[in-house]
């Protein structure tokens, strides 16, 4: 058994499924679980049109609506297949645009977001089908349990074992593959819930965790992991193999790799983890595995739209433990983390994302205590296994306005 996950780039036109269904062909007499992502940007669109919906706008929410749902008809069209099977998917969303809002913003994300999953799976799954590659769909909803935290739902596991067990492997029986959506669930009363953006990777793990999969395979259009965004840096170059360590600590820094949860369900069972570019099924790509990497290139990691907040005590008293608590208080209240901090004297300096109604309530909590600066517009760049050149070399023409390092890692952050 292995797990693969296509994710919406590698559905985004005719040619590319012709490509998906060309690997899966090549894995022929294998048991697969394959989950698959919204078609290329359907997830941004499903966004835009909750926004709209939300701030009572129904005119513009279905009209949005509406070219989203002609896309998949016409690439359903295009692949040859009767578009009536997506019919109930599409009424369900246009149902609730017609509402009111009357529940909380994250509710109506997660019921109308999950649709772009279950439309490009519906879709693939008949294509497949037409090419006779026998698969069985799968409504994740029914299987994947999950809490009500609507937007970064938790995993229920004992439910979802439960339910892999009792309602997935019997499909085994029947086809090789079983074909699902990532990045969406549902709790007990059944209403749909979401992981977090880019979670169908998670989703993936989760299943070849609970499956004991040999493998899990994540198709990109780029050959494997790279040791920076070749977009933020032209000598960007693939790295053939990782640990899982690197690979959380690459993601926690601000890589856009792999979902950071992606790693645990399968460090956890020690299975490996195999990036790969389904414009090239041949190439190696990258393996991720348990095991130590010698001589590991630097790794470049870019975080884009920082905030530093500096804040200095308001009567020149140290910021001691009771200060330090404080803000670490307010930070775990408004569910906000610092990417970098700084200790001194009598200041403290938090570099955070700049998520503006965050940033503003932190400043704001912390305005009795302290005199509090924010700097808006900054870049944290993160180096691992760096080298004083390489350093030089990236803030080069950069201000910079604080820098920490550790004989592994250097951060700065810096205004280009
Ligand atoms: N479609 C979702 C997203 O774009 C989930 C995923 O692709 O992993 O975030
Ligand atoms: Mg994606």
């Amino acid at each position: 058994m292995q797990v693969f996950k296509f994710g919406g780039a590698s559905v985004s036109t005719l040619d590319r499924i012709y490509k998906v269904a060309d690997i899966l062909k090549s894995y022929s007499g294998q048991k697969l679980l394959v989950v698959v992502s919204a078609i290329g940007k359907t997830t941004n669109a499903l966004e835009s049109v909750v926004t709209a919906f939300y701030r009572g706008d129904k005119e513009e929410a279905l009209r949005q609506f509406e070219a989203v749902k002609n896309q998949h008809l016409q690439l359903a069209a295009d692949l040859g297949l009767e578009a009536g099977f997506l019919n109930d998917f599409f009424t369900e969303v246009e149902w609730l645009l017609h509402d009111k809002p009357v529940k909380h913003f994250d509710y109506y994300y997660d019921q109308v977001v999950c649709v772009g999953e279950l439309l490009s799976t519906t879709i693939i799954s008949r294509f497949l089908a037409s090419q006779q590659i026998k698969n069985s769909w799968v409504d994740v909803r029914d299987i994947l349990r999950t809490d009500n935290n609507f937007r970064d739902a938790r995993i229920n596991w004992a439910v979802t074992e439960q339910k892999v067990a009792q309602q997935v492997m019997p499909l085994f029986e029947n086809a090789e593959i079983v074909l699902t959506q990532g990045f969406i669930g549902a709790t007990d009363e059944n209403e749909s819930t979401t992981l977090g953006r880019e979670g169908s990777d998670y989703t993936a793990a989760v299943f070849a965790n609970i499956l004991a999969a040999r493998a899990q395979t994540i198709w990109k259009d780029v050959p494997g992991v790279m040791n920076a965004d070749p977009k933020q840096y032209s000598a960007a170059t693939l790295i053939k193999e990782l640990n899982y360590k690197e690979v959380i600590e690459m993601a926690y820094y601000g890589a856009q790799v792999i979902h950071p949860k992606t790693i645990k369900p399968l460090q956890n069972k020690g299975i490996p983890l195999l990036v790969k570019s389904f414009l090239q099924p041949d190439a190696e790509g990258t393996v991720i595995h348990d095991k130590a990497v010698a001589q590991l290139p630097p790794i470049i990691v870019y975080k884009q739209a920082q905030a530093l907040v500096h804040l200095s005590s308001k009567d020149f008293s140290f910021v001691g433990e009771g200060l330090t608590a404080k803000v670490y208080t307010v930070f775990e209240d408004l569910h906000f983390k610092p990417n970098l901090t700084q200790n001194a004297a009598i200041s403290l300096q938090c570099v955070v994302d700049d998520i503006a109604e965050k940033v503003e309530g932190f400043a704001l909590a912390l305005s009795d205590d302290f005199d509090v600066q924010v700097t808006k517009g900054l870049t944290l760049l993160t180096i691992r296994h760096y080298t004083e050149s390489l350093l030089q070399e990236l803030c080069a023409d950069c201000h910079v306005l604080l820098q920490q390092k550790t004989p592994e890692t250097v951060q700065v952050l810096l205004r280009k």
